[in-house]
């Protein structure tokens, strides 16, 4: 589903992608851990386009994504559910309409949209609360509707950069739960940069573990948690 090879990136003289090689197969969910500074964002950021890599190829679904024009960018966009560790909500917008604003903007007519855009709210514990602004809802349901926005758009892979880093630690939980019973759904193929540990046992297939801008450990959970 997602091939990543010799992935590199400088911002200035600081390097923060050395060689990155990473493959995710379809319907696997993967973690990213590692410290600090280590390039979990970047790559993440890589793959979605929001940053450009120096060299190095990207490959989605045996498509290659880097050197794309505009309108090549969009469409591989729609591919990718994007979910923020801040939301990136929209405040003046309901519940409702944030997530199916995406999707409109994609062509969608507003019937079809709105009733994505239900689903995607229900499925995430939010049915009760679309008429609701990012004001009126918790930070574990603002980024709820955030997920629920990634999720509407059907995508082929869903890419998380940190998602419960900026919650309450009361909050965190609701949030995992919602992301434990997506993976458990298995529909979607999910790339997540996590430092939710107990999470990532549970439900990764695989670990990957970055420093220094590289990969340096990877493998299911049982494996590399009882590394010696
Ligand atoms: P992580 O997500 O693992 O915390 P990042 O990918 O955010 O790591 O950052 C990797 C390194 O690149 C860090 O040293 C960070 O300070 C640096 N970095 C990230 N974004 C920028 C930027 N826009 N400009 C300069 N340096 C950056
Ligand atoms: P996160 O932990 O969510 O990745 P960061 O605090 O690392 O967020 O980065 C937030 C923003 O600042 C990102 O757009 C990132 O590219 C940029 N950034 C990170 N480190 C640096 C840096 N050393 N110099 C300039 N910009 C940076």
């Amino acid at each position: 589903m997602l091939e990543v090879s010799d992935l590199m990136k400088n911002y200035g003289r600081k390097q923060a992608l050395d060689g990155v090689d990473l493959r995710v197969e379809k319907g696997e969910t993967v973690v990213i851990m590692g410290p600090s500074g280590c390039g979990k964002s970047t790559l993440i950021r890589c793959i979605n386009r929001l940053t450009e890599p120096d060299s190095g190829a990207i490959r989605l679904a045996g498509q290659p994504i880097t050197d794309l024009n505009l309108h090549e960018l969009l469409a591989v966009r729609r591919k990718i559910g994007f979910v923020f560790q801040h939301f990136n909500l929209i405040r003046r917008l309901t519940a409702l309409d944030n997530v199916a604003m995406p999707l409109r903007l994609q062509g969608v007519s507003v019937e079809e949209a709105n009733r994505r855009a239900e689903c995607a709210l229900g499925k995430v514990g939010l049915g009760t609360k679309l008429q609701d602004r990012p004001d009126e809802l918790s930070g574990g349901e603002q980024q709820r509707v955030g997920i629920a926005r990634a999720l509407a758009l059907e995508p082929e892979i869903m890419l998380w950069d940190e998602p419960t880093a900026s919650l309450d630690p009361i909050l965190i939980g609701e949030v995992l739960e919602v992301m434990e019973e997506l993976v458990q759904e298995g529909n979607t193929t999910m790339l997540i940069v996590t430092h939710e540990l107990s999470f990532a046992r549970r439900a990764a297939d695989r670990i990957v573990f970055m420093d220094k801008g590289r990969v340096v450990e990877e493998g299911p959970p049982q494996q590399v948690f009882e590394h010696p």
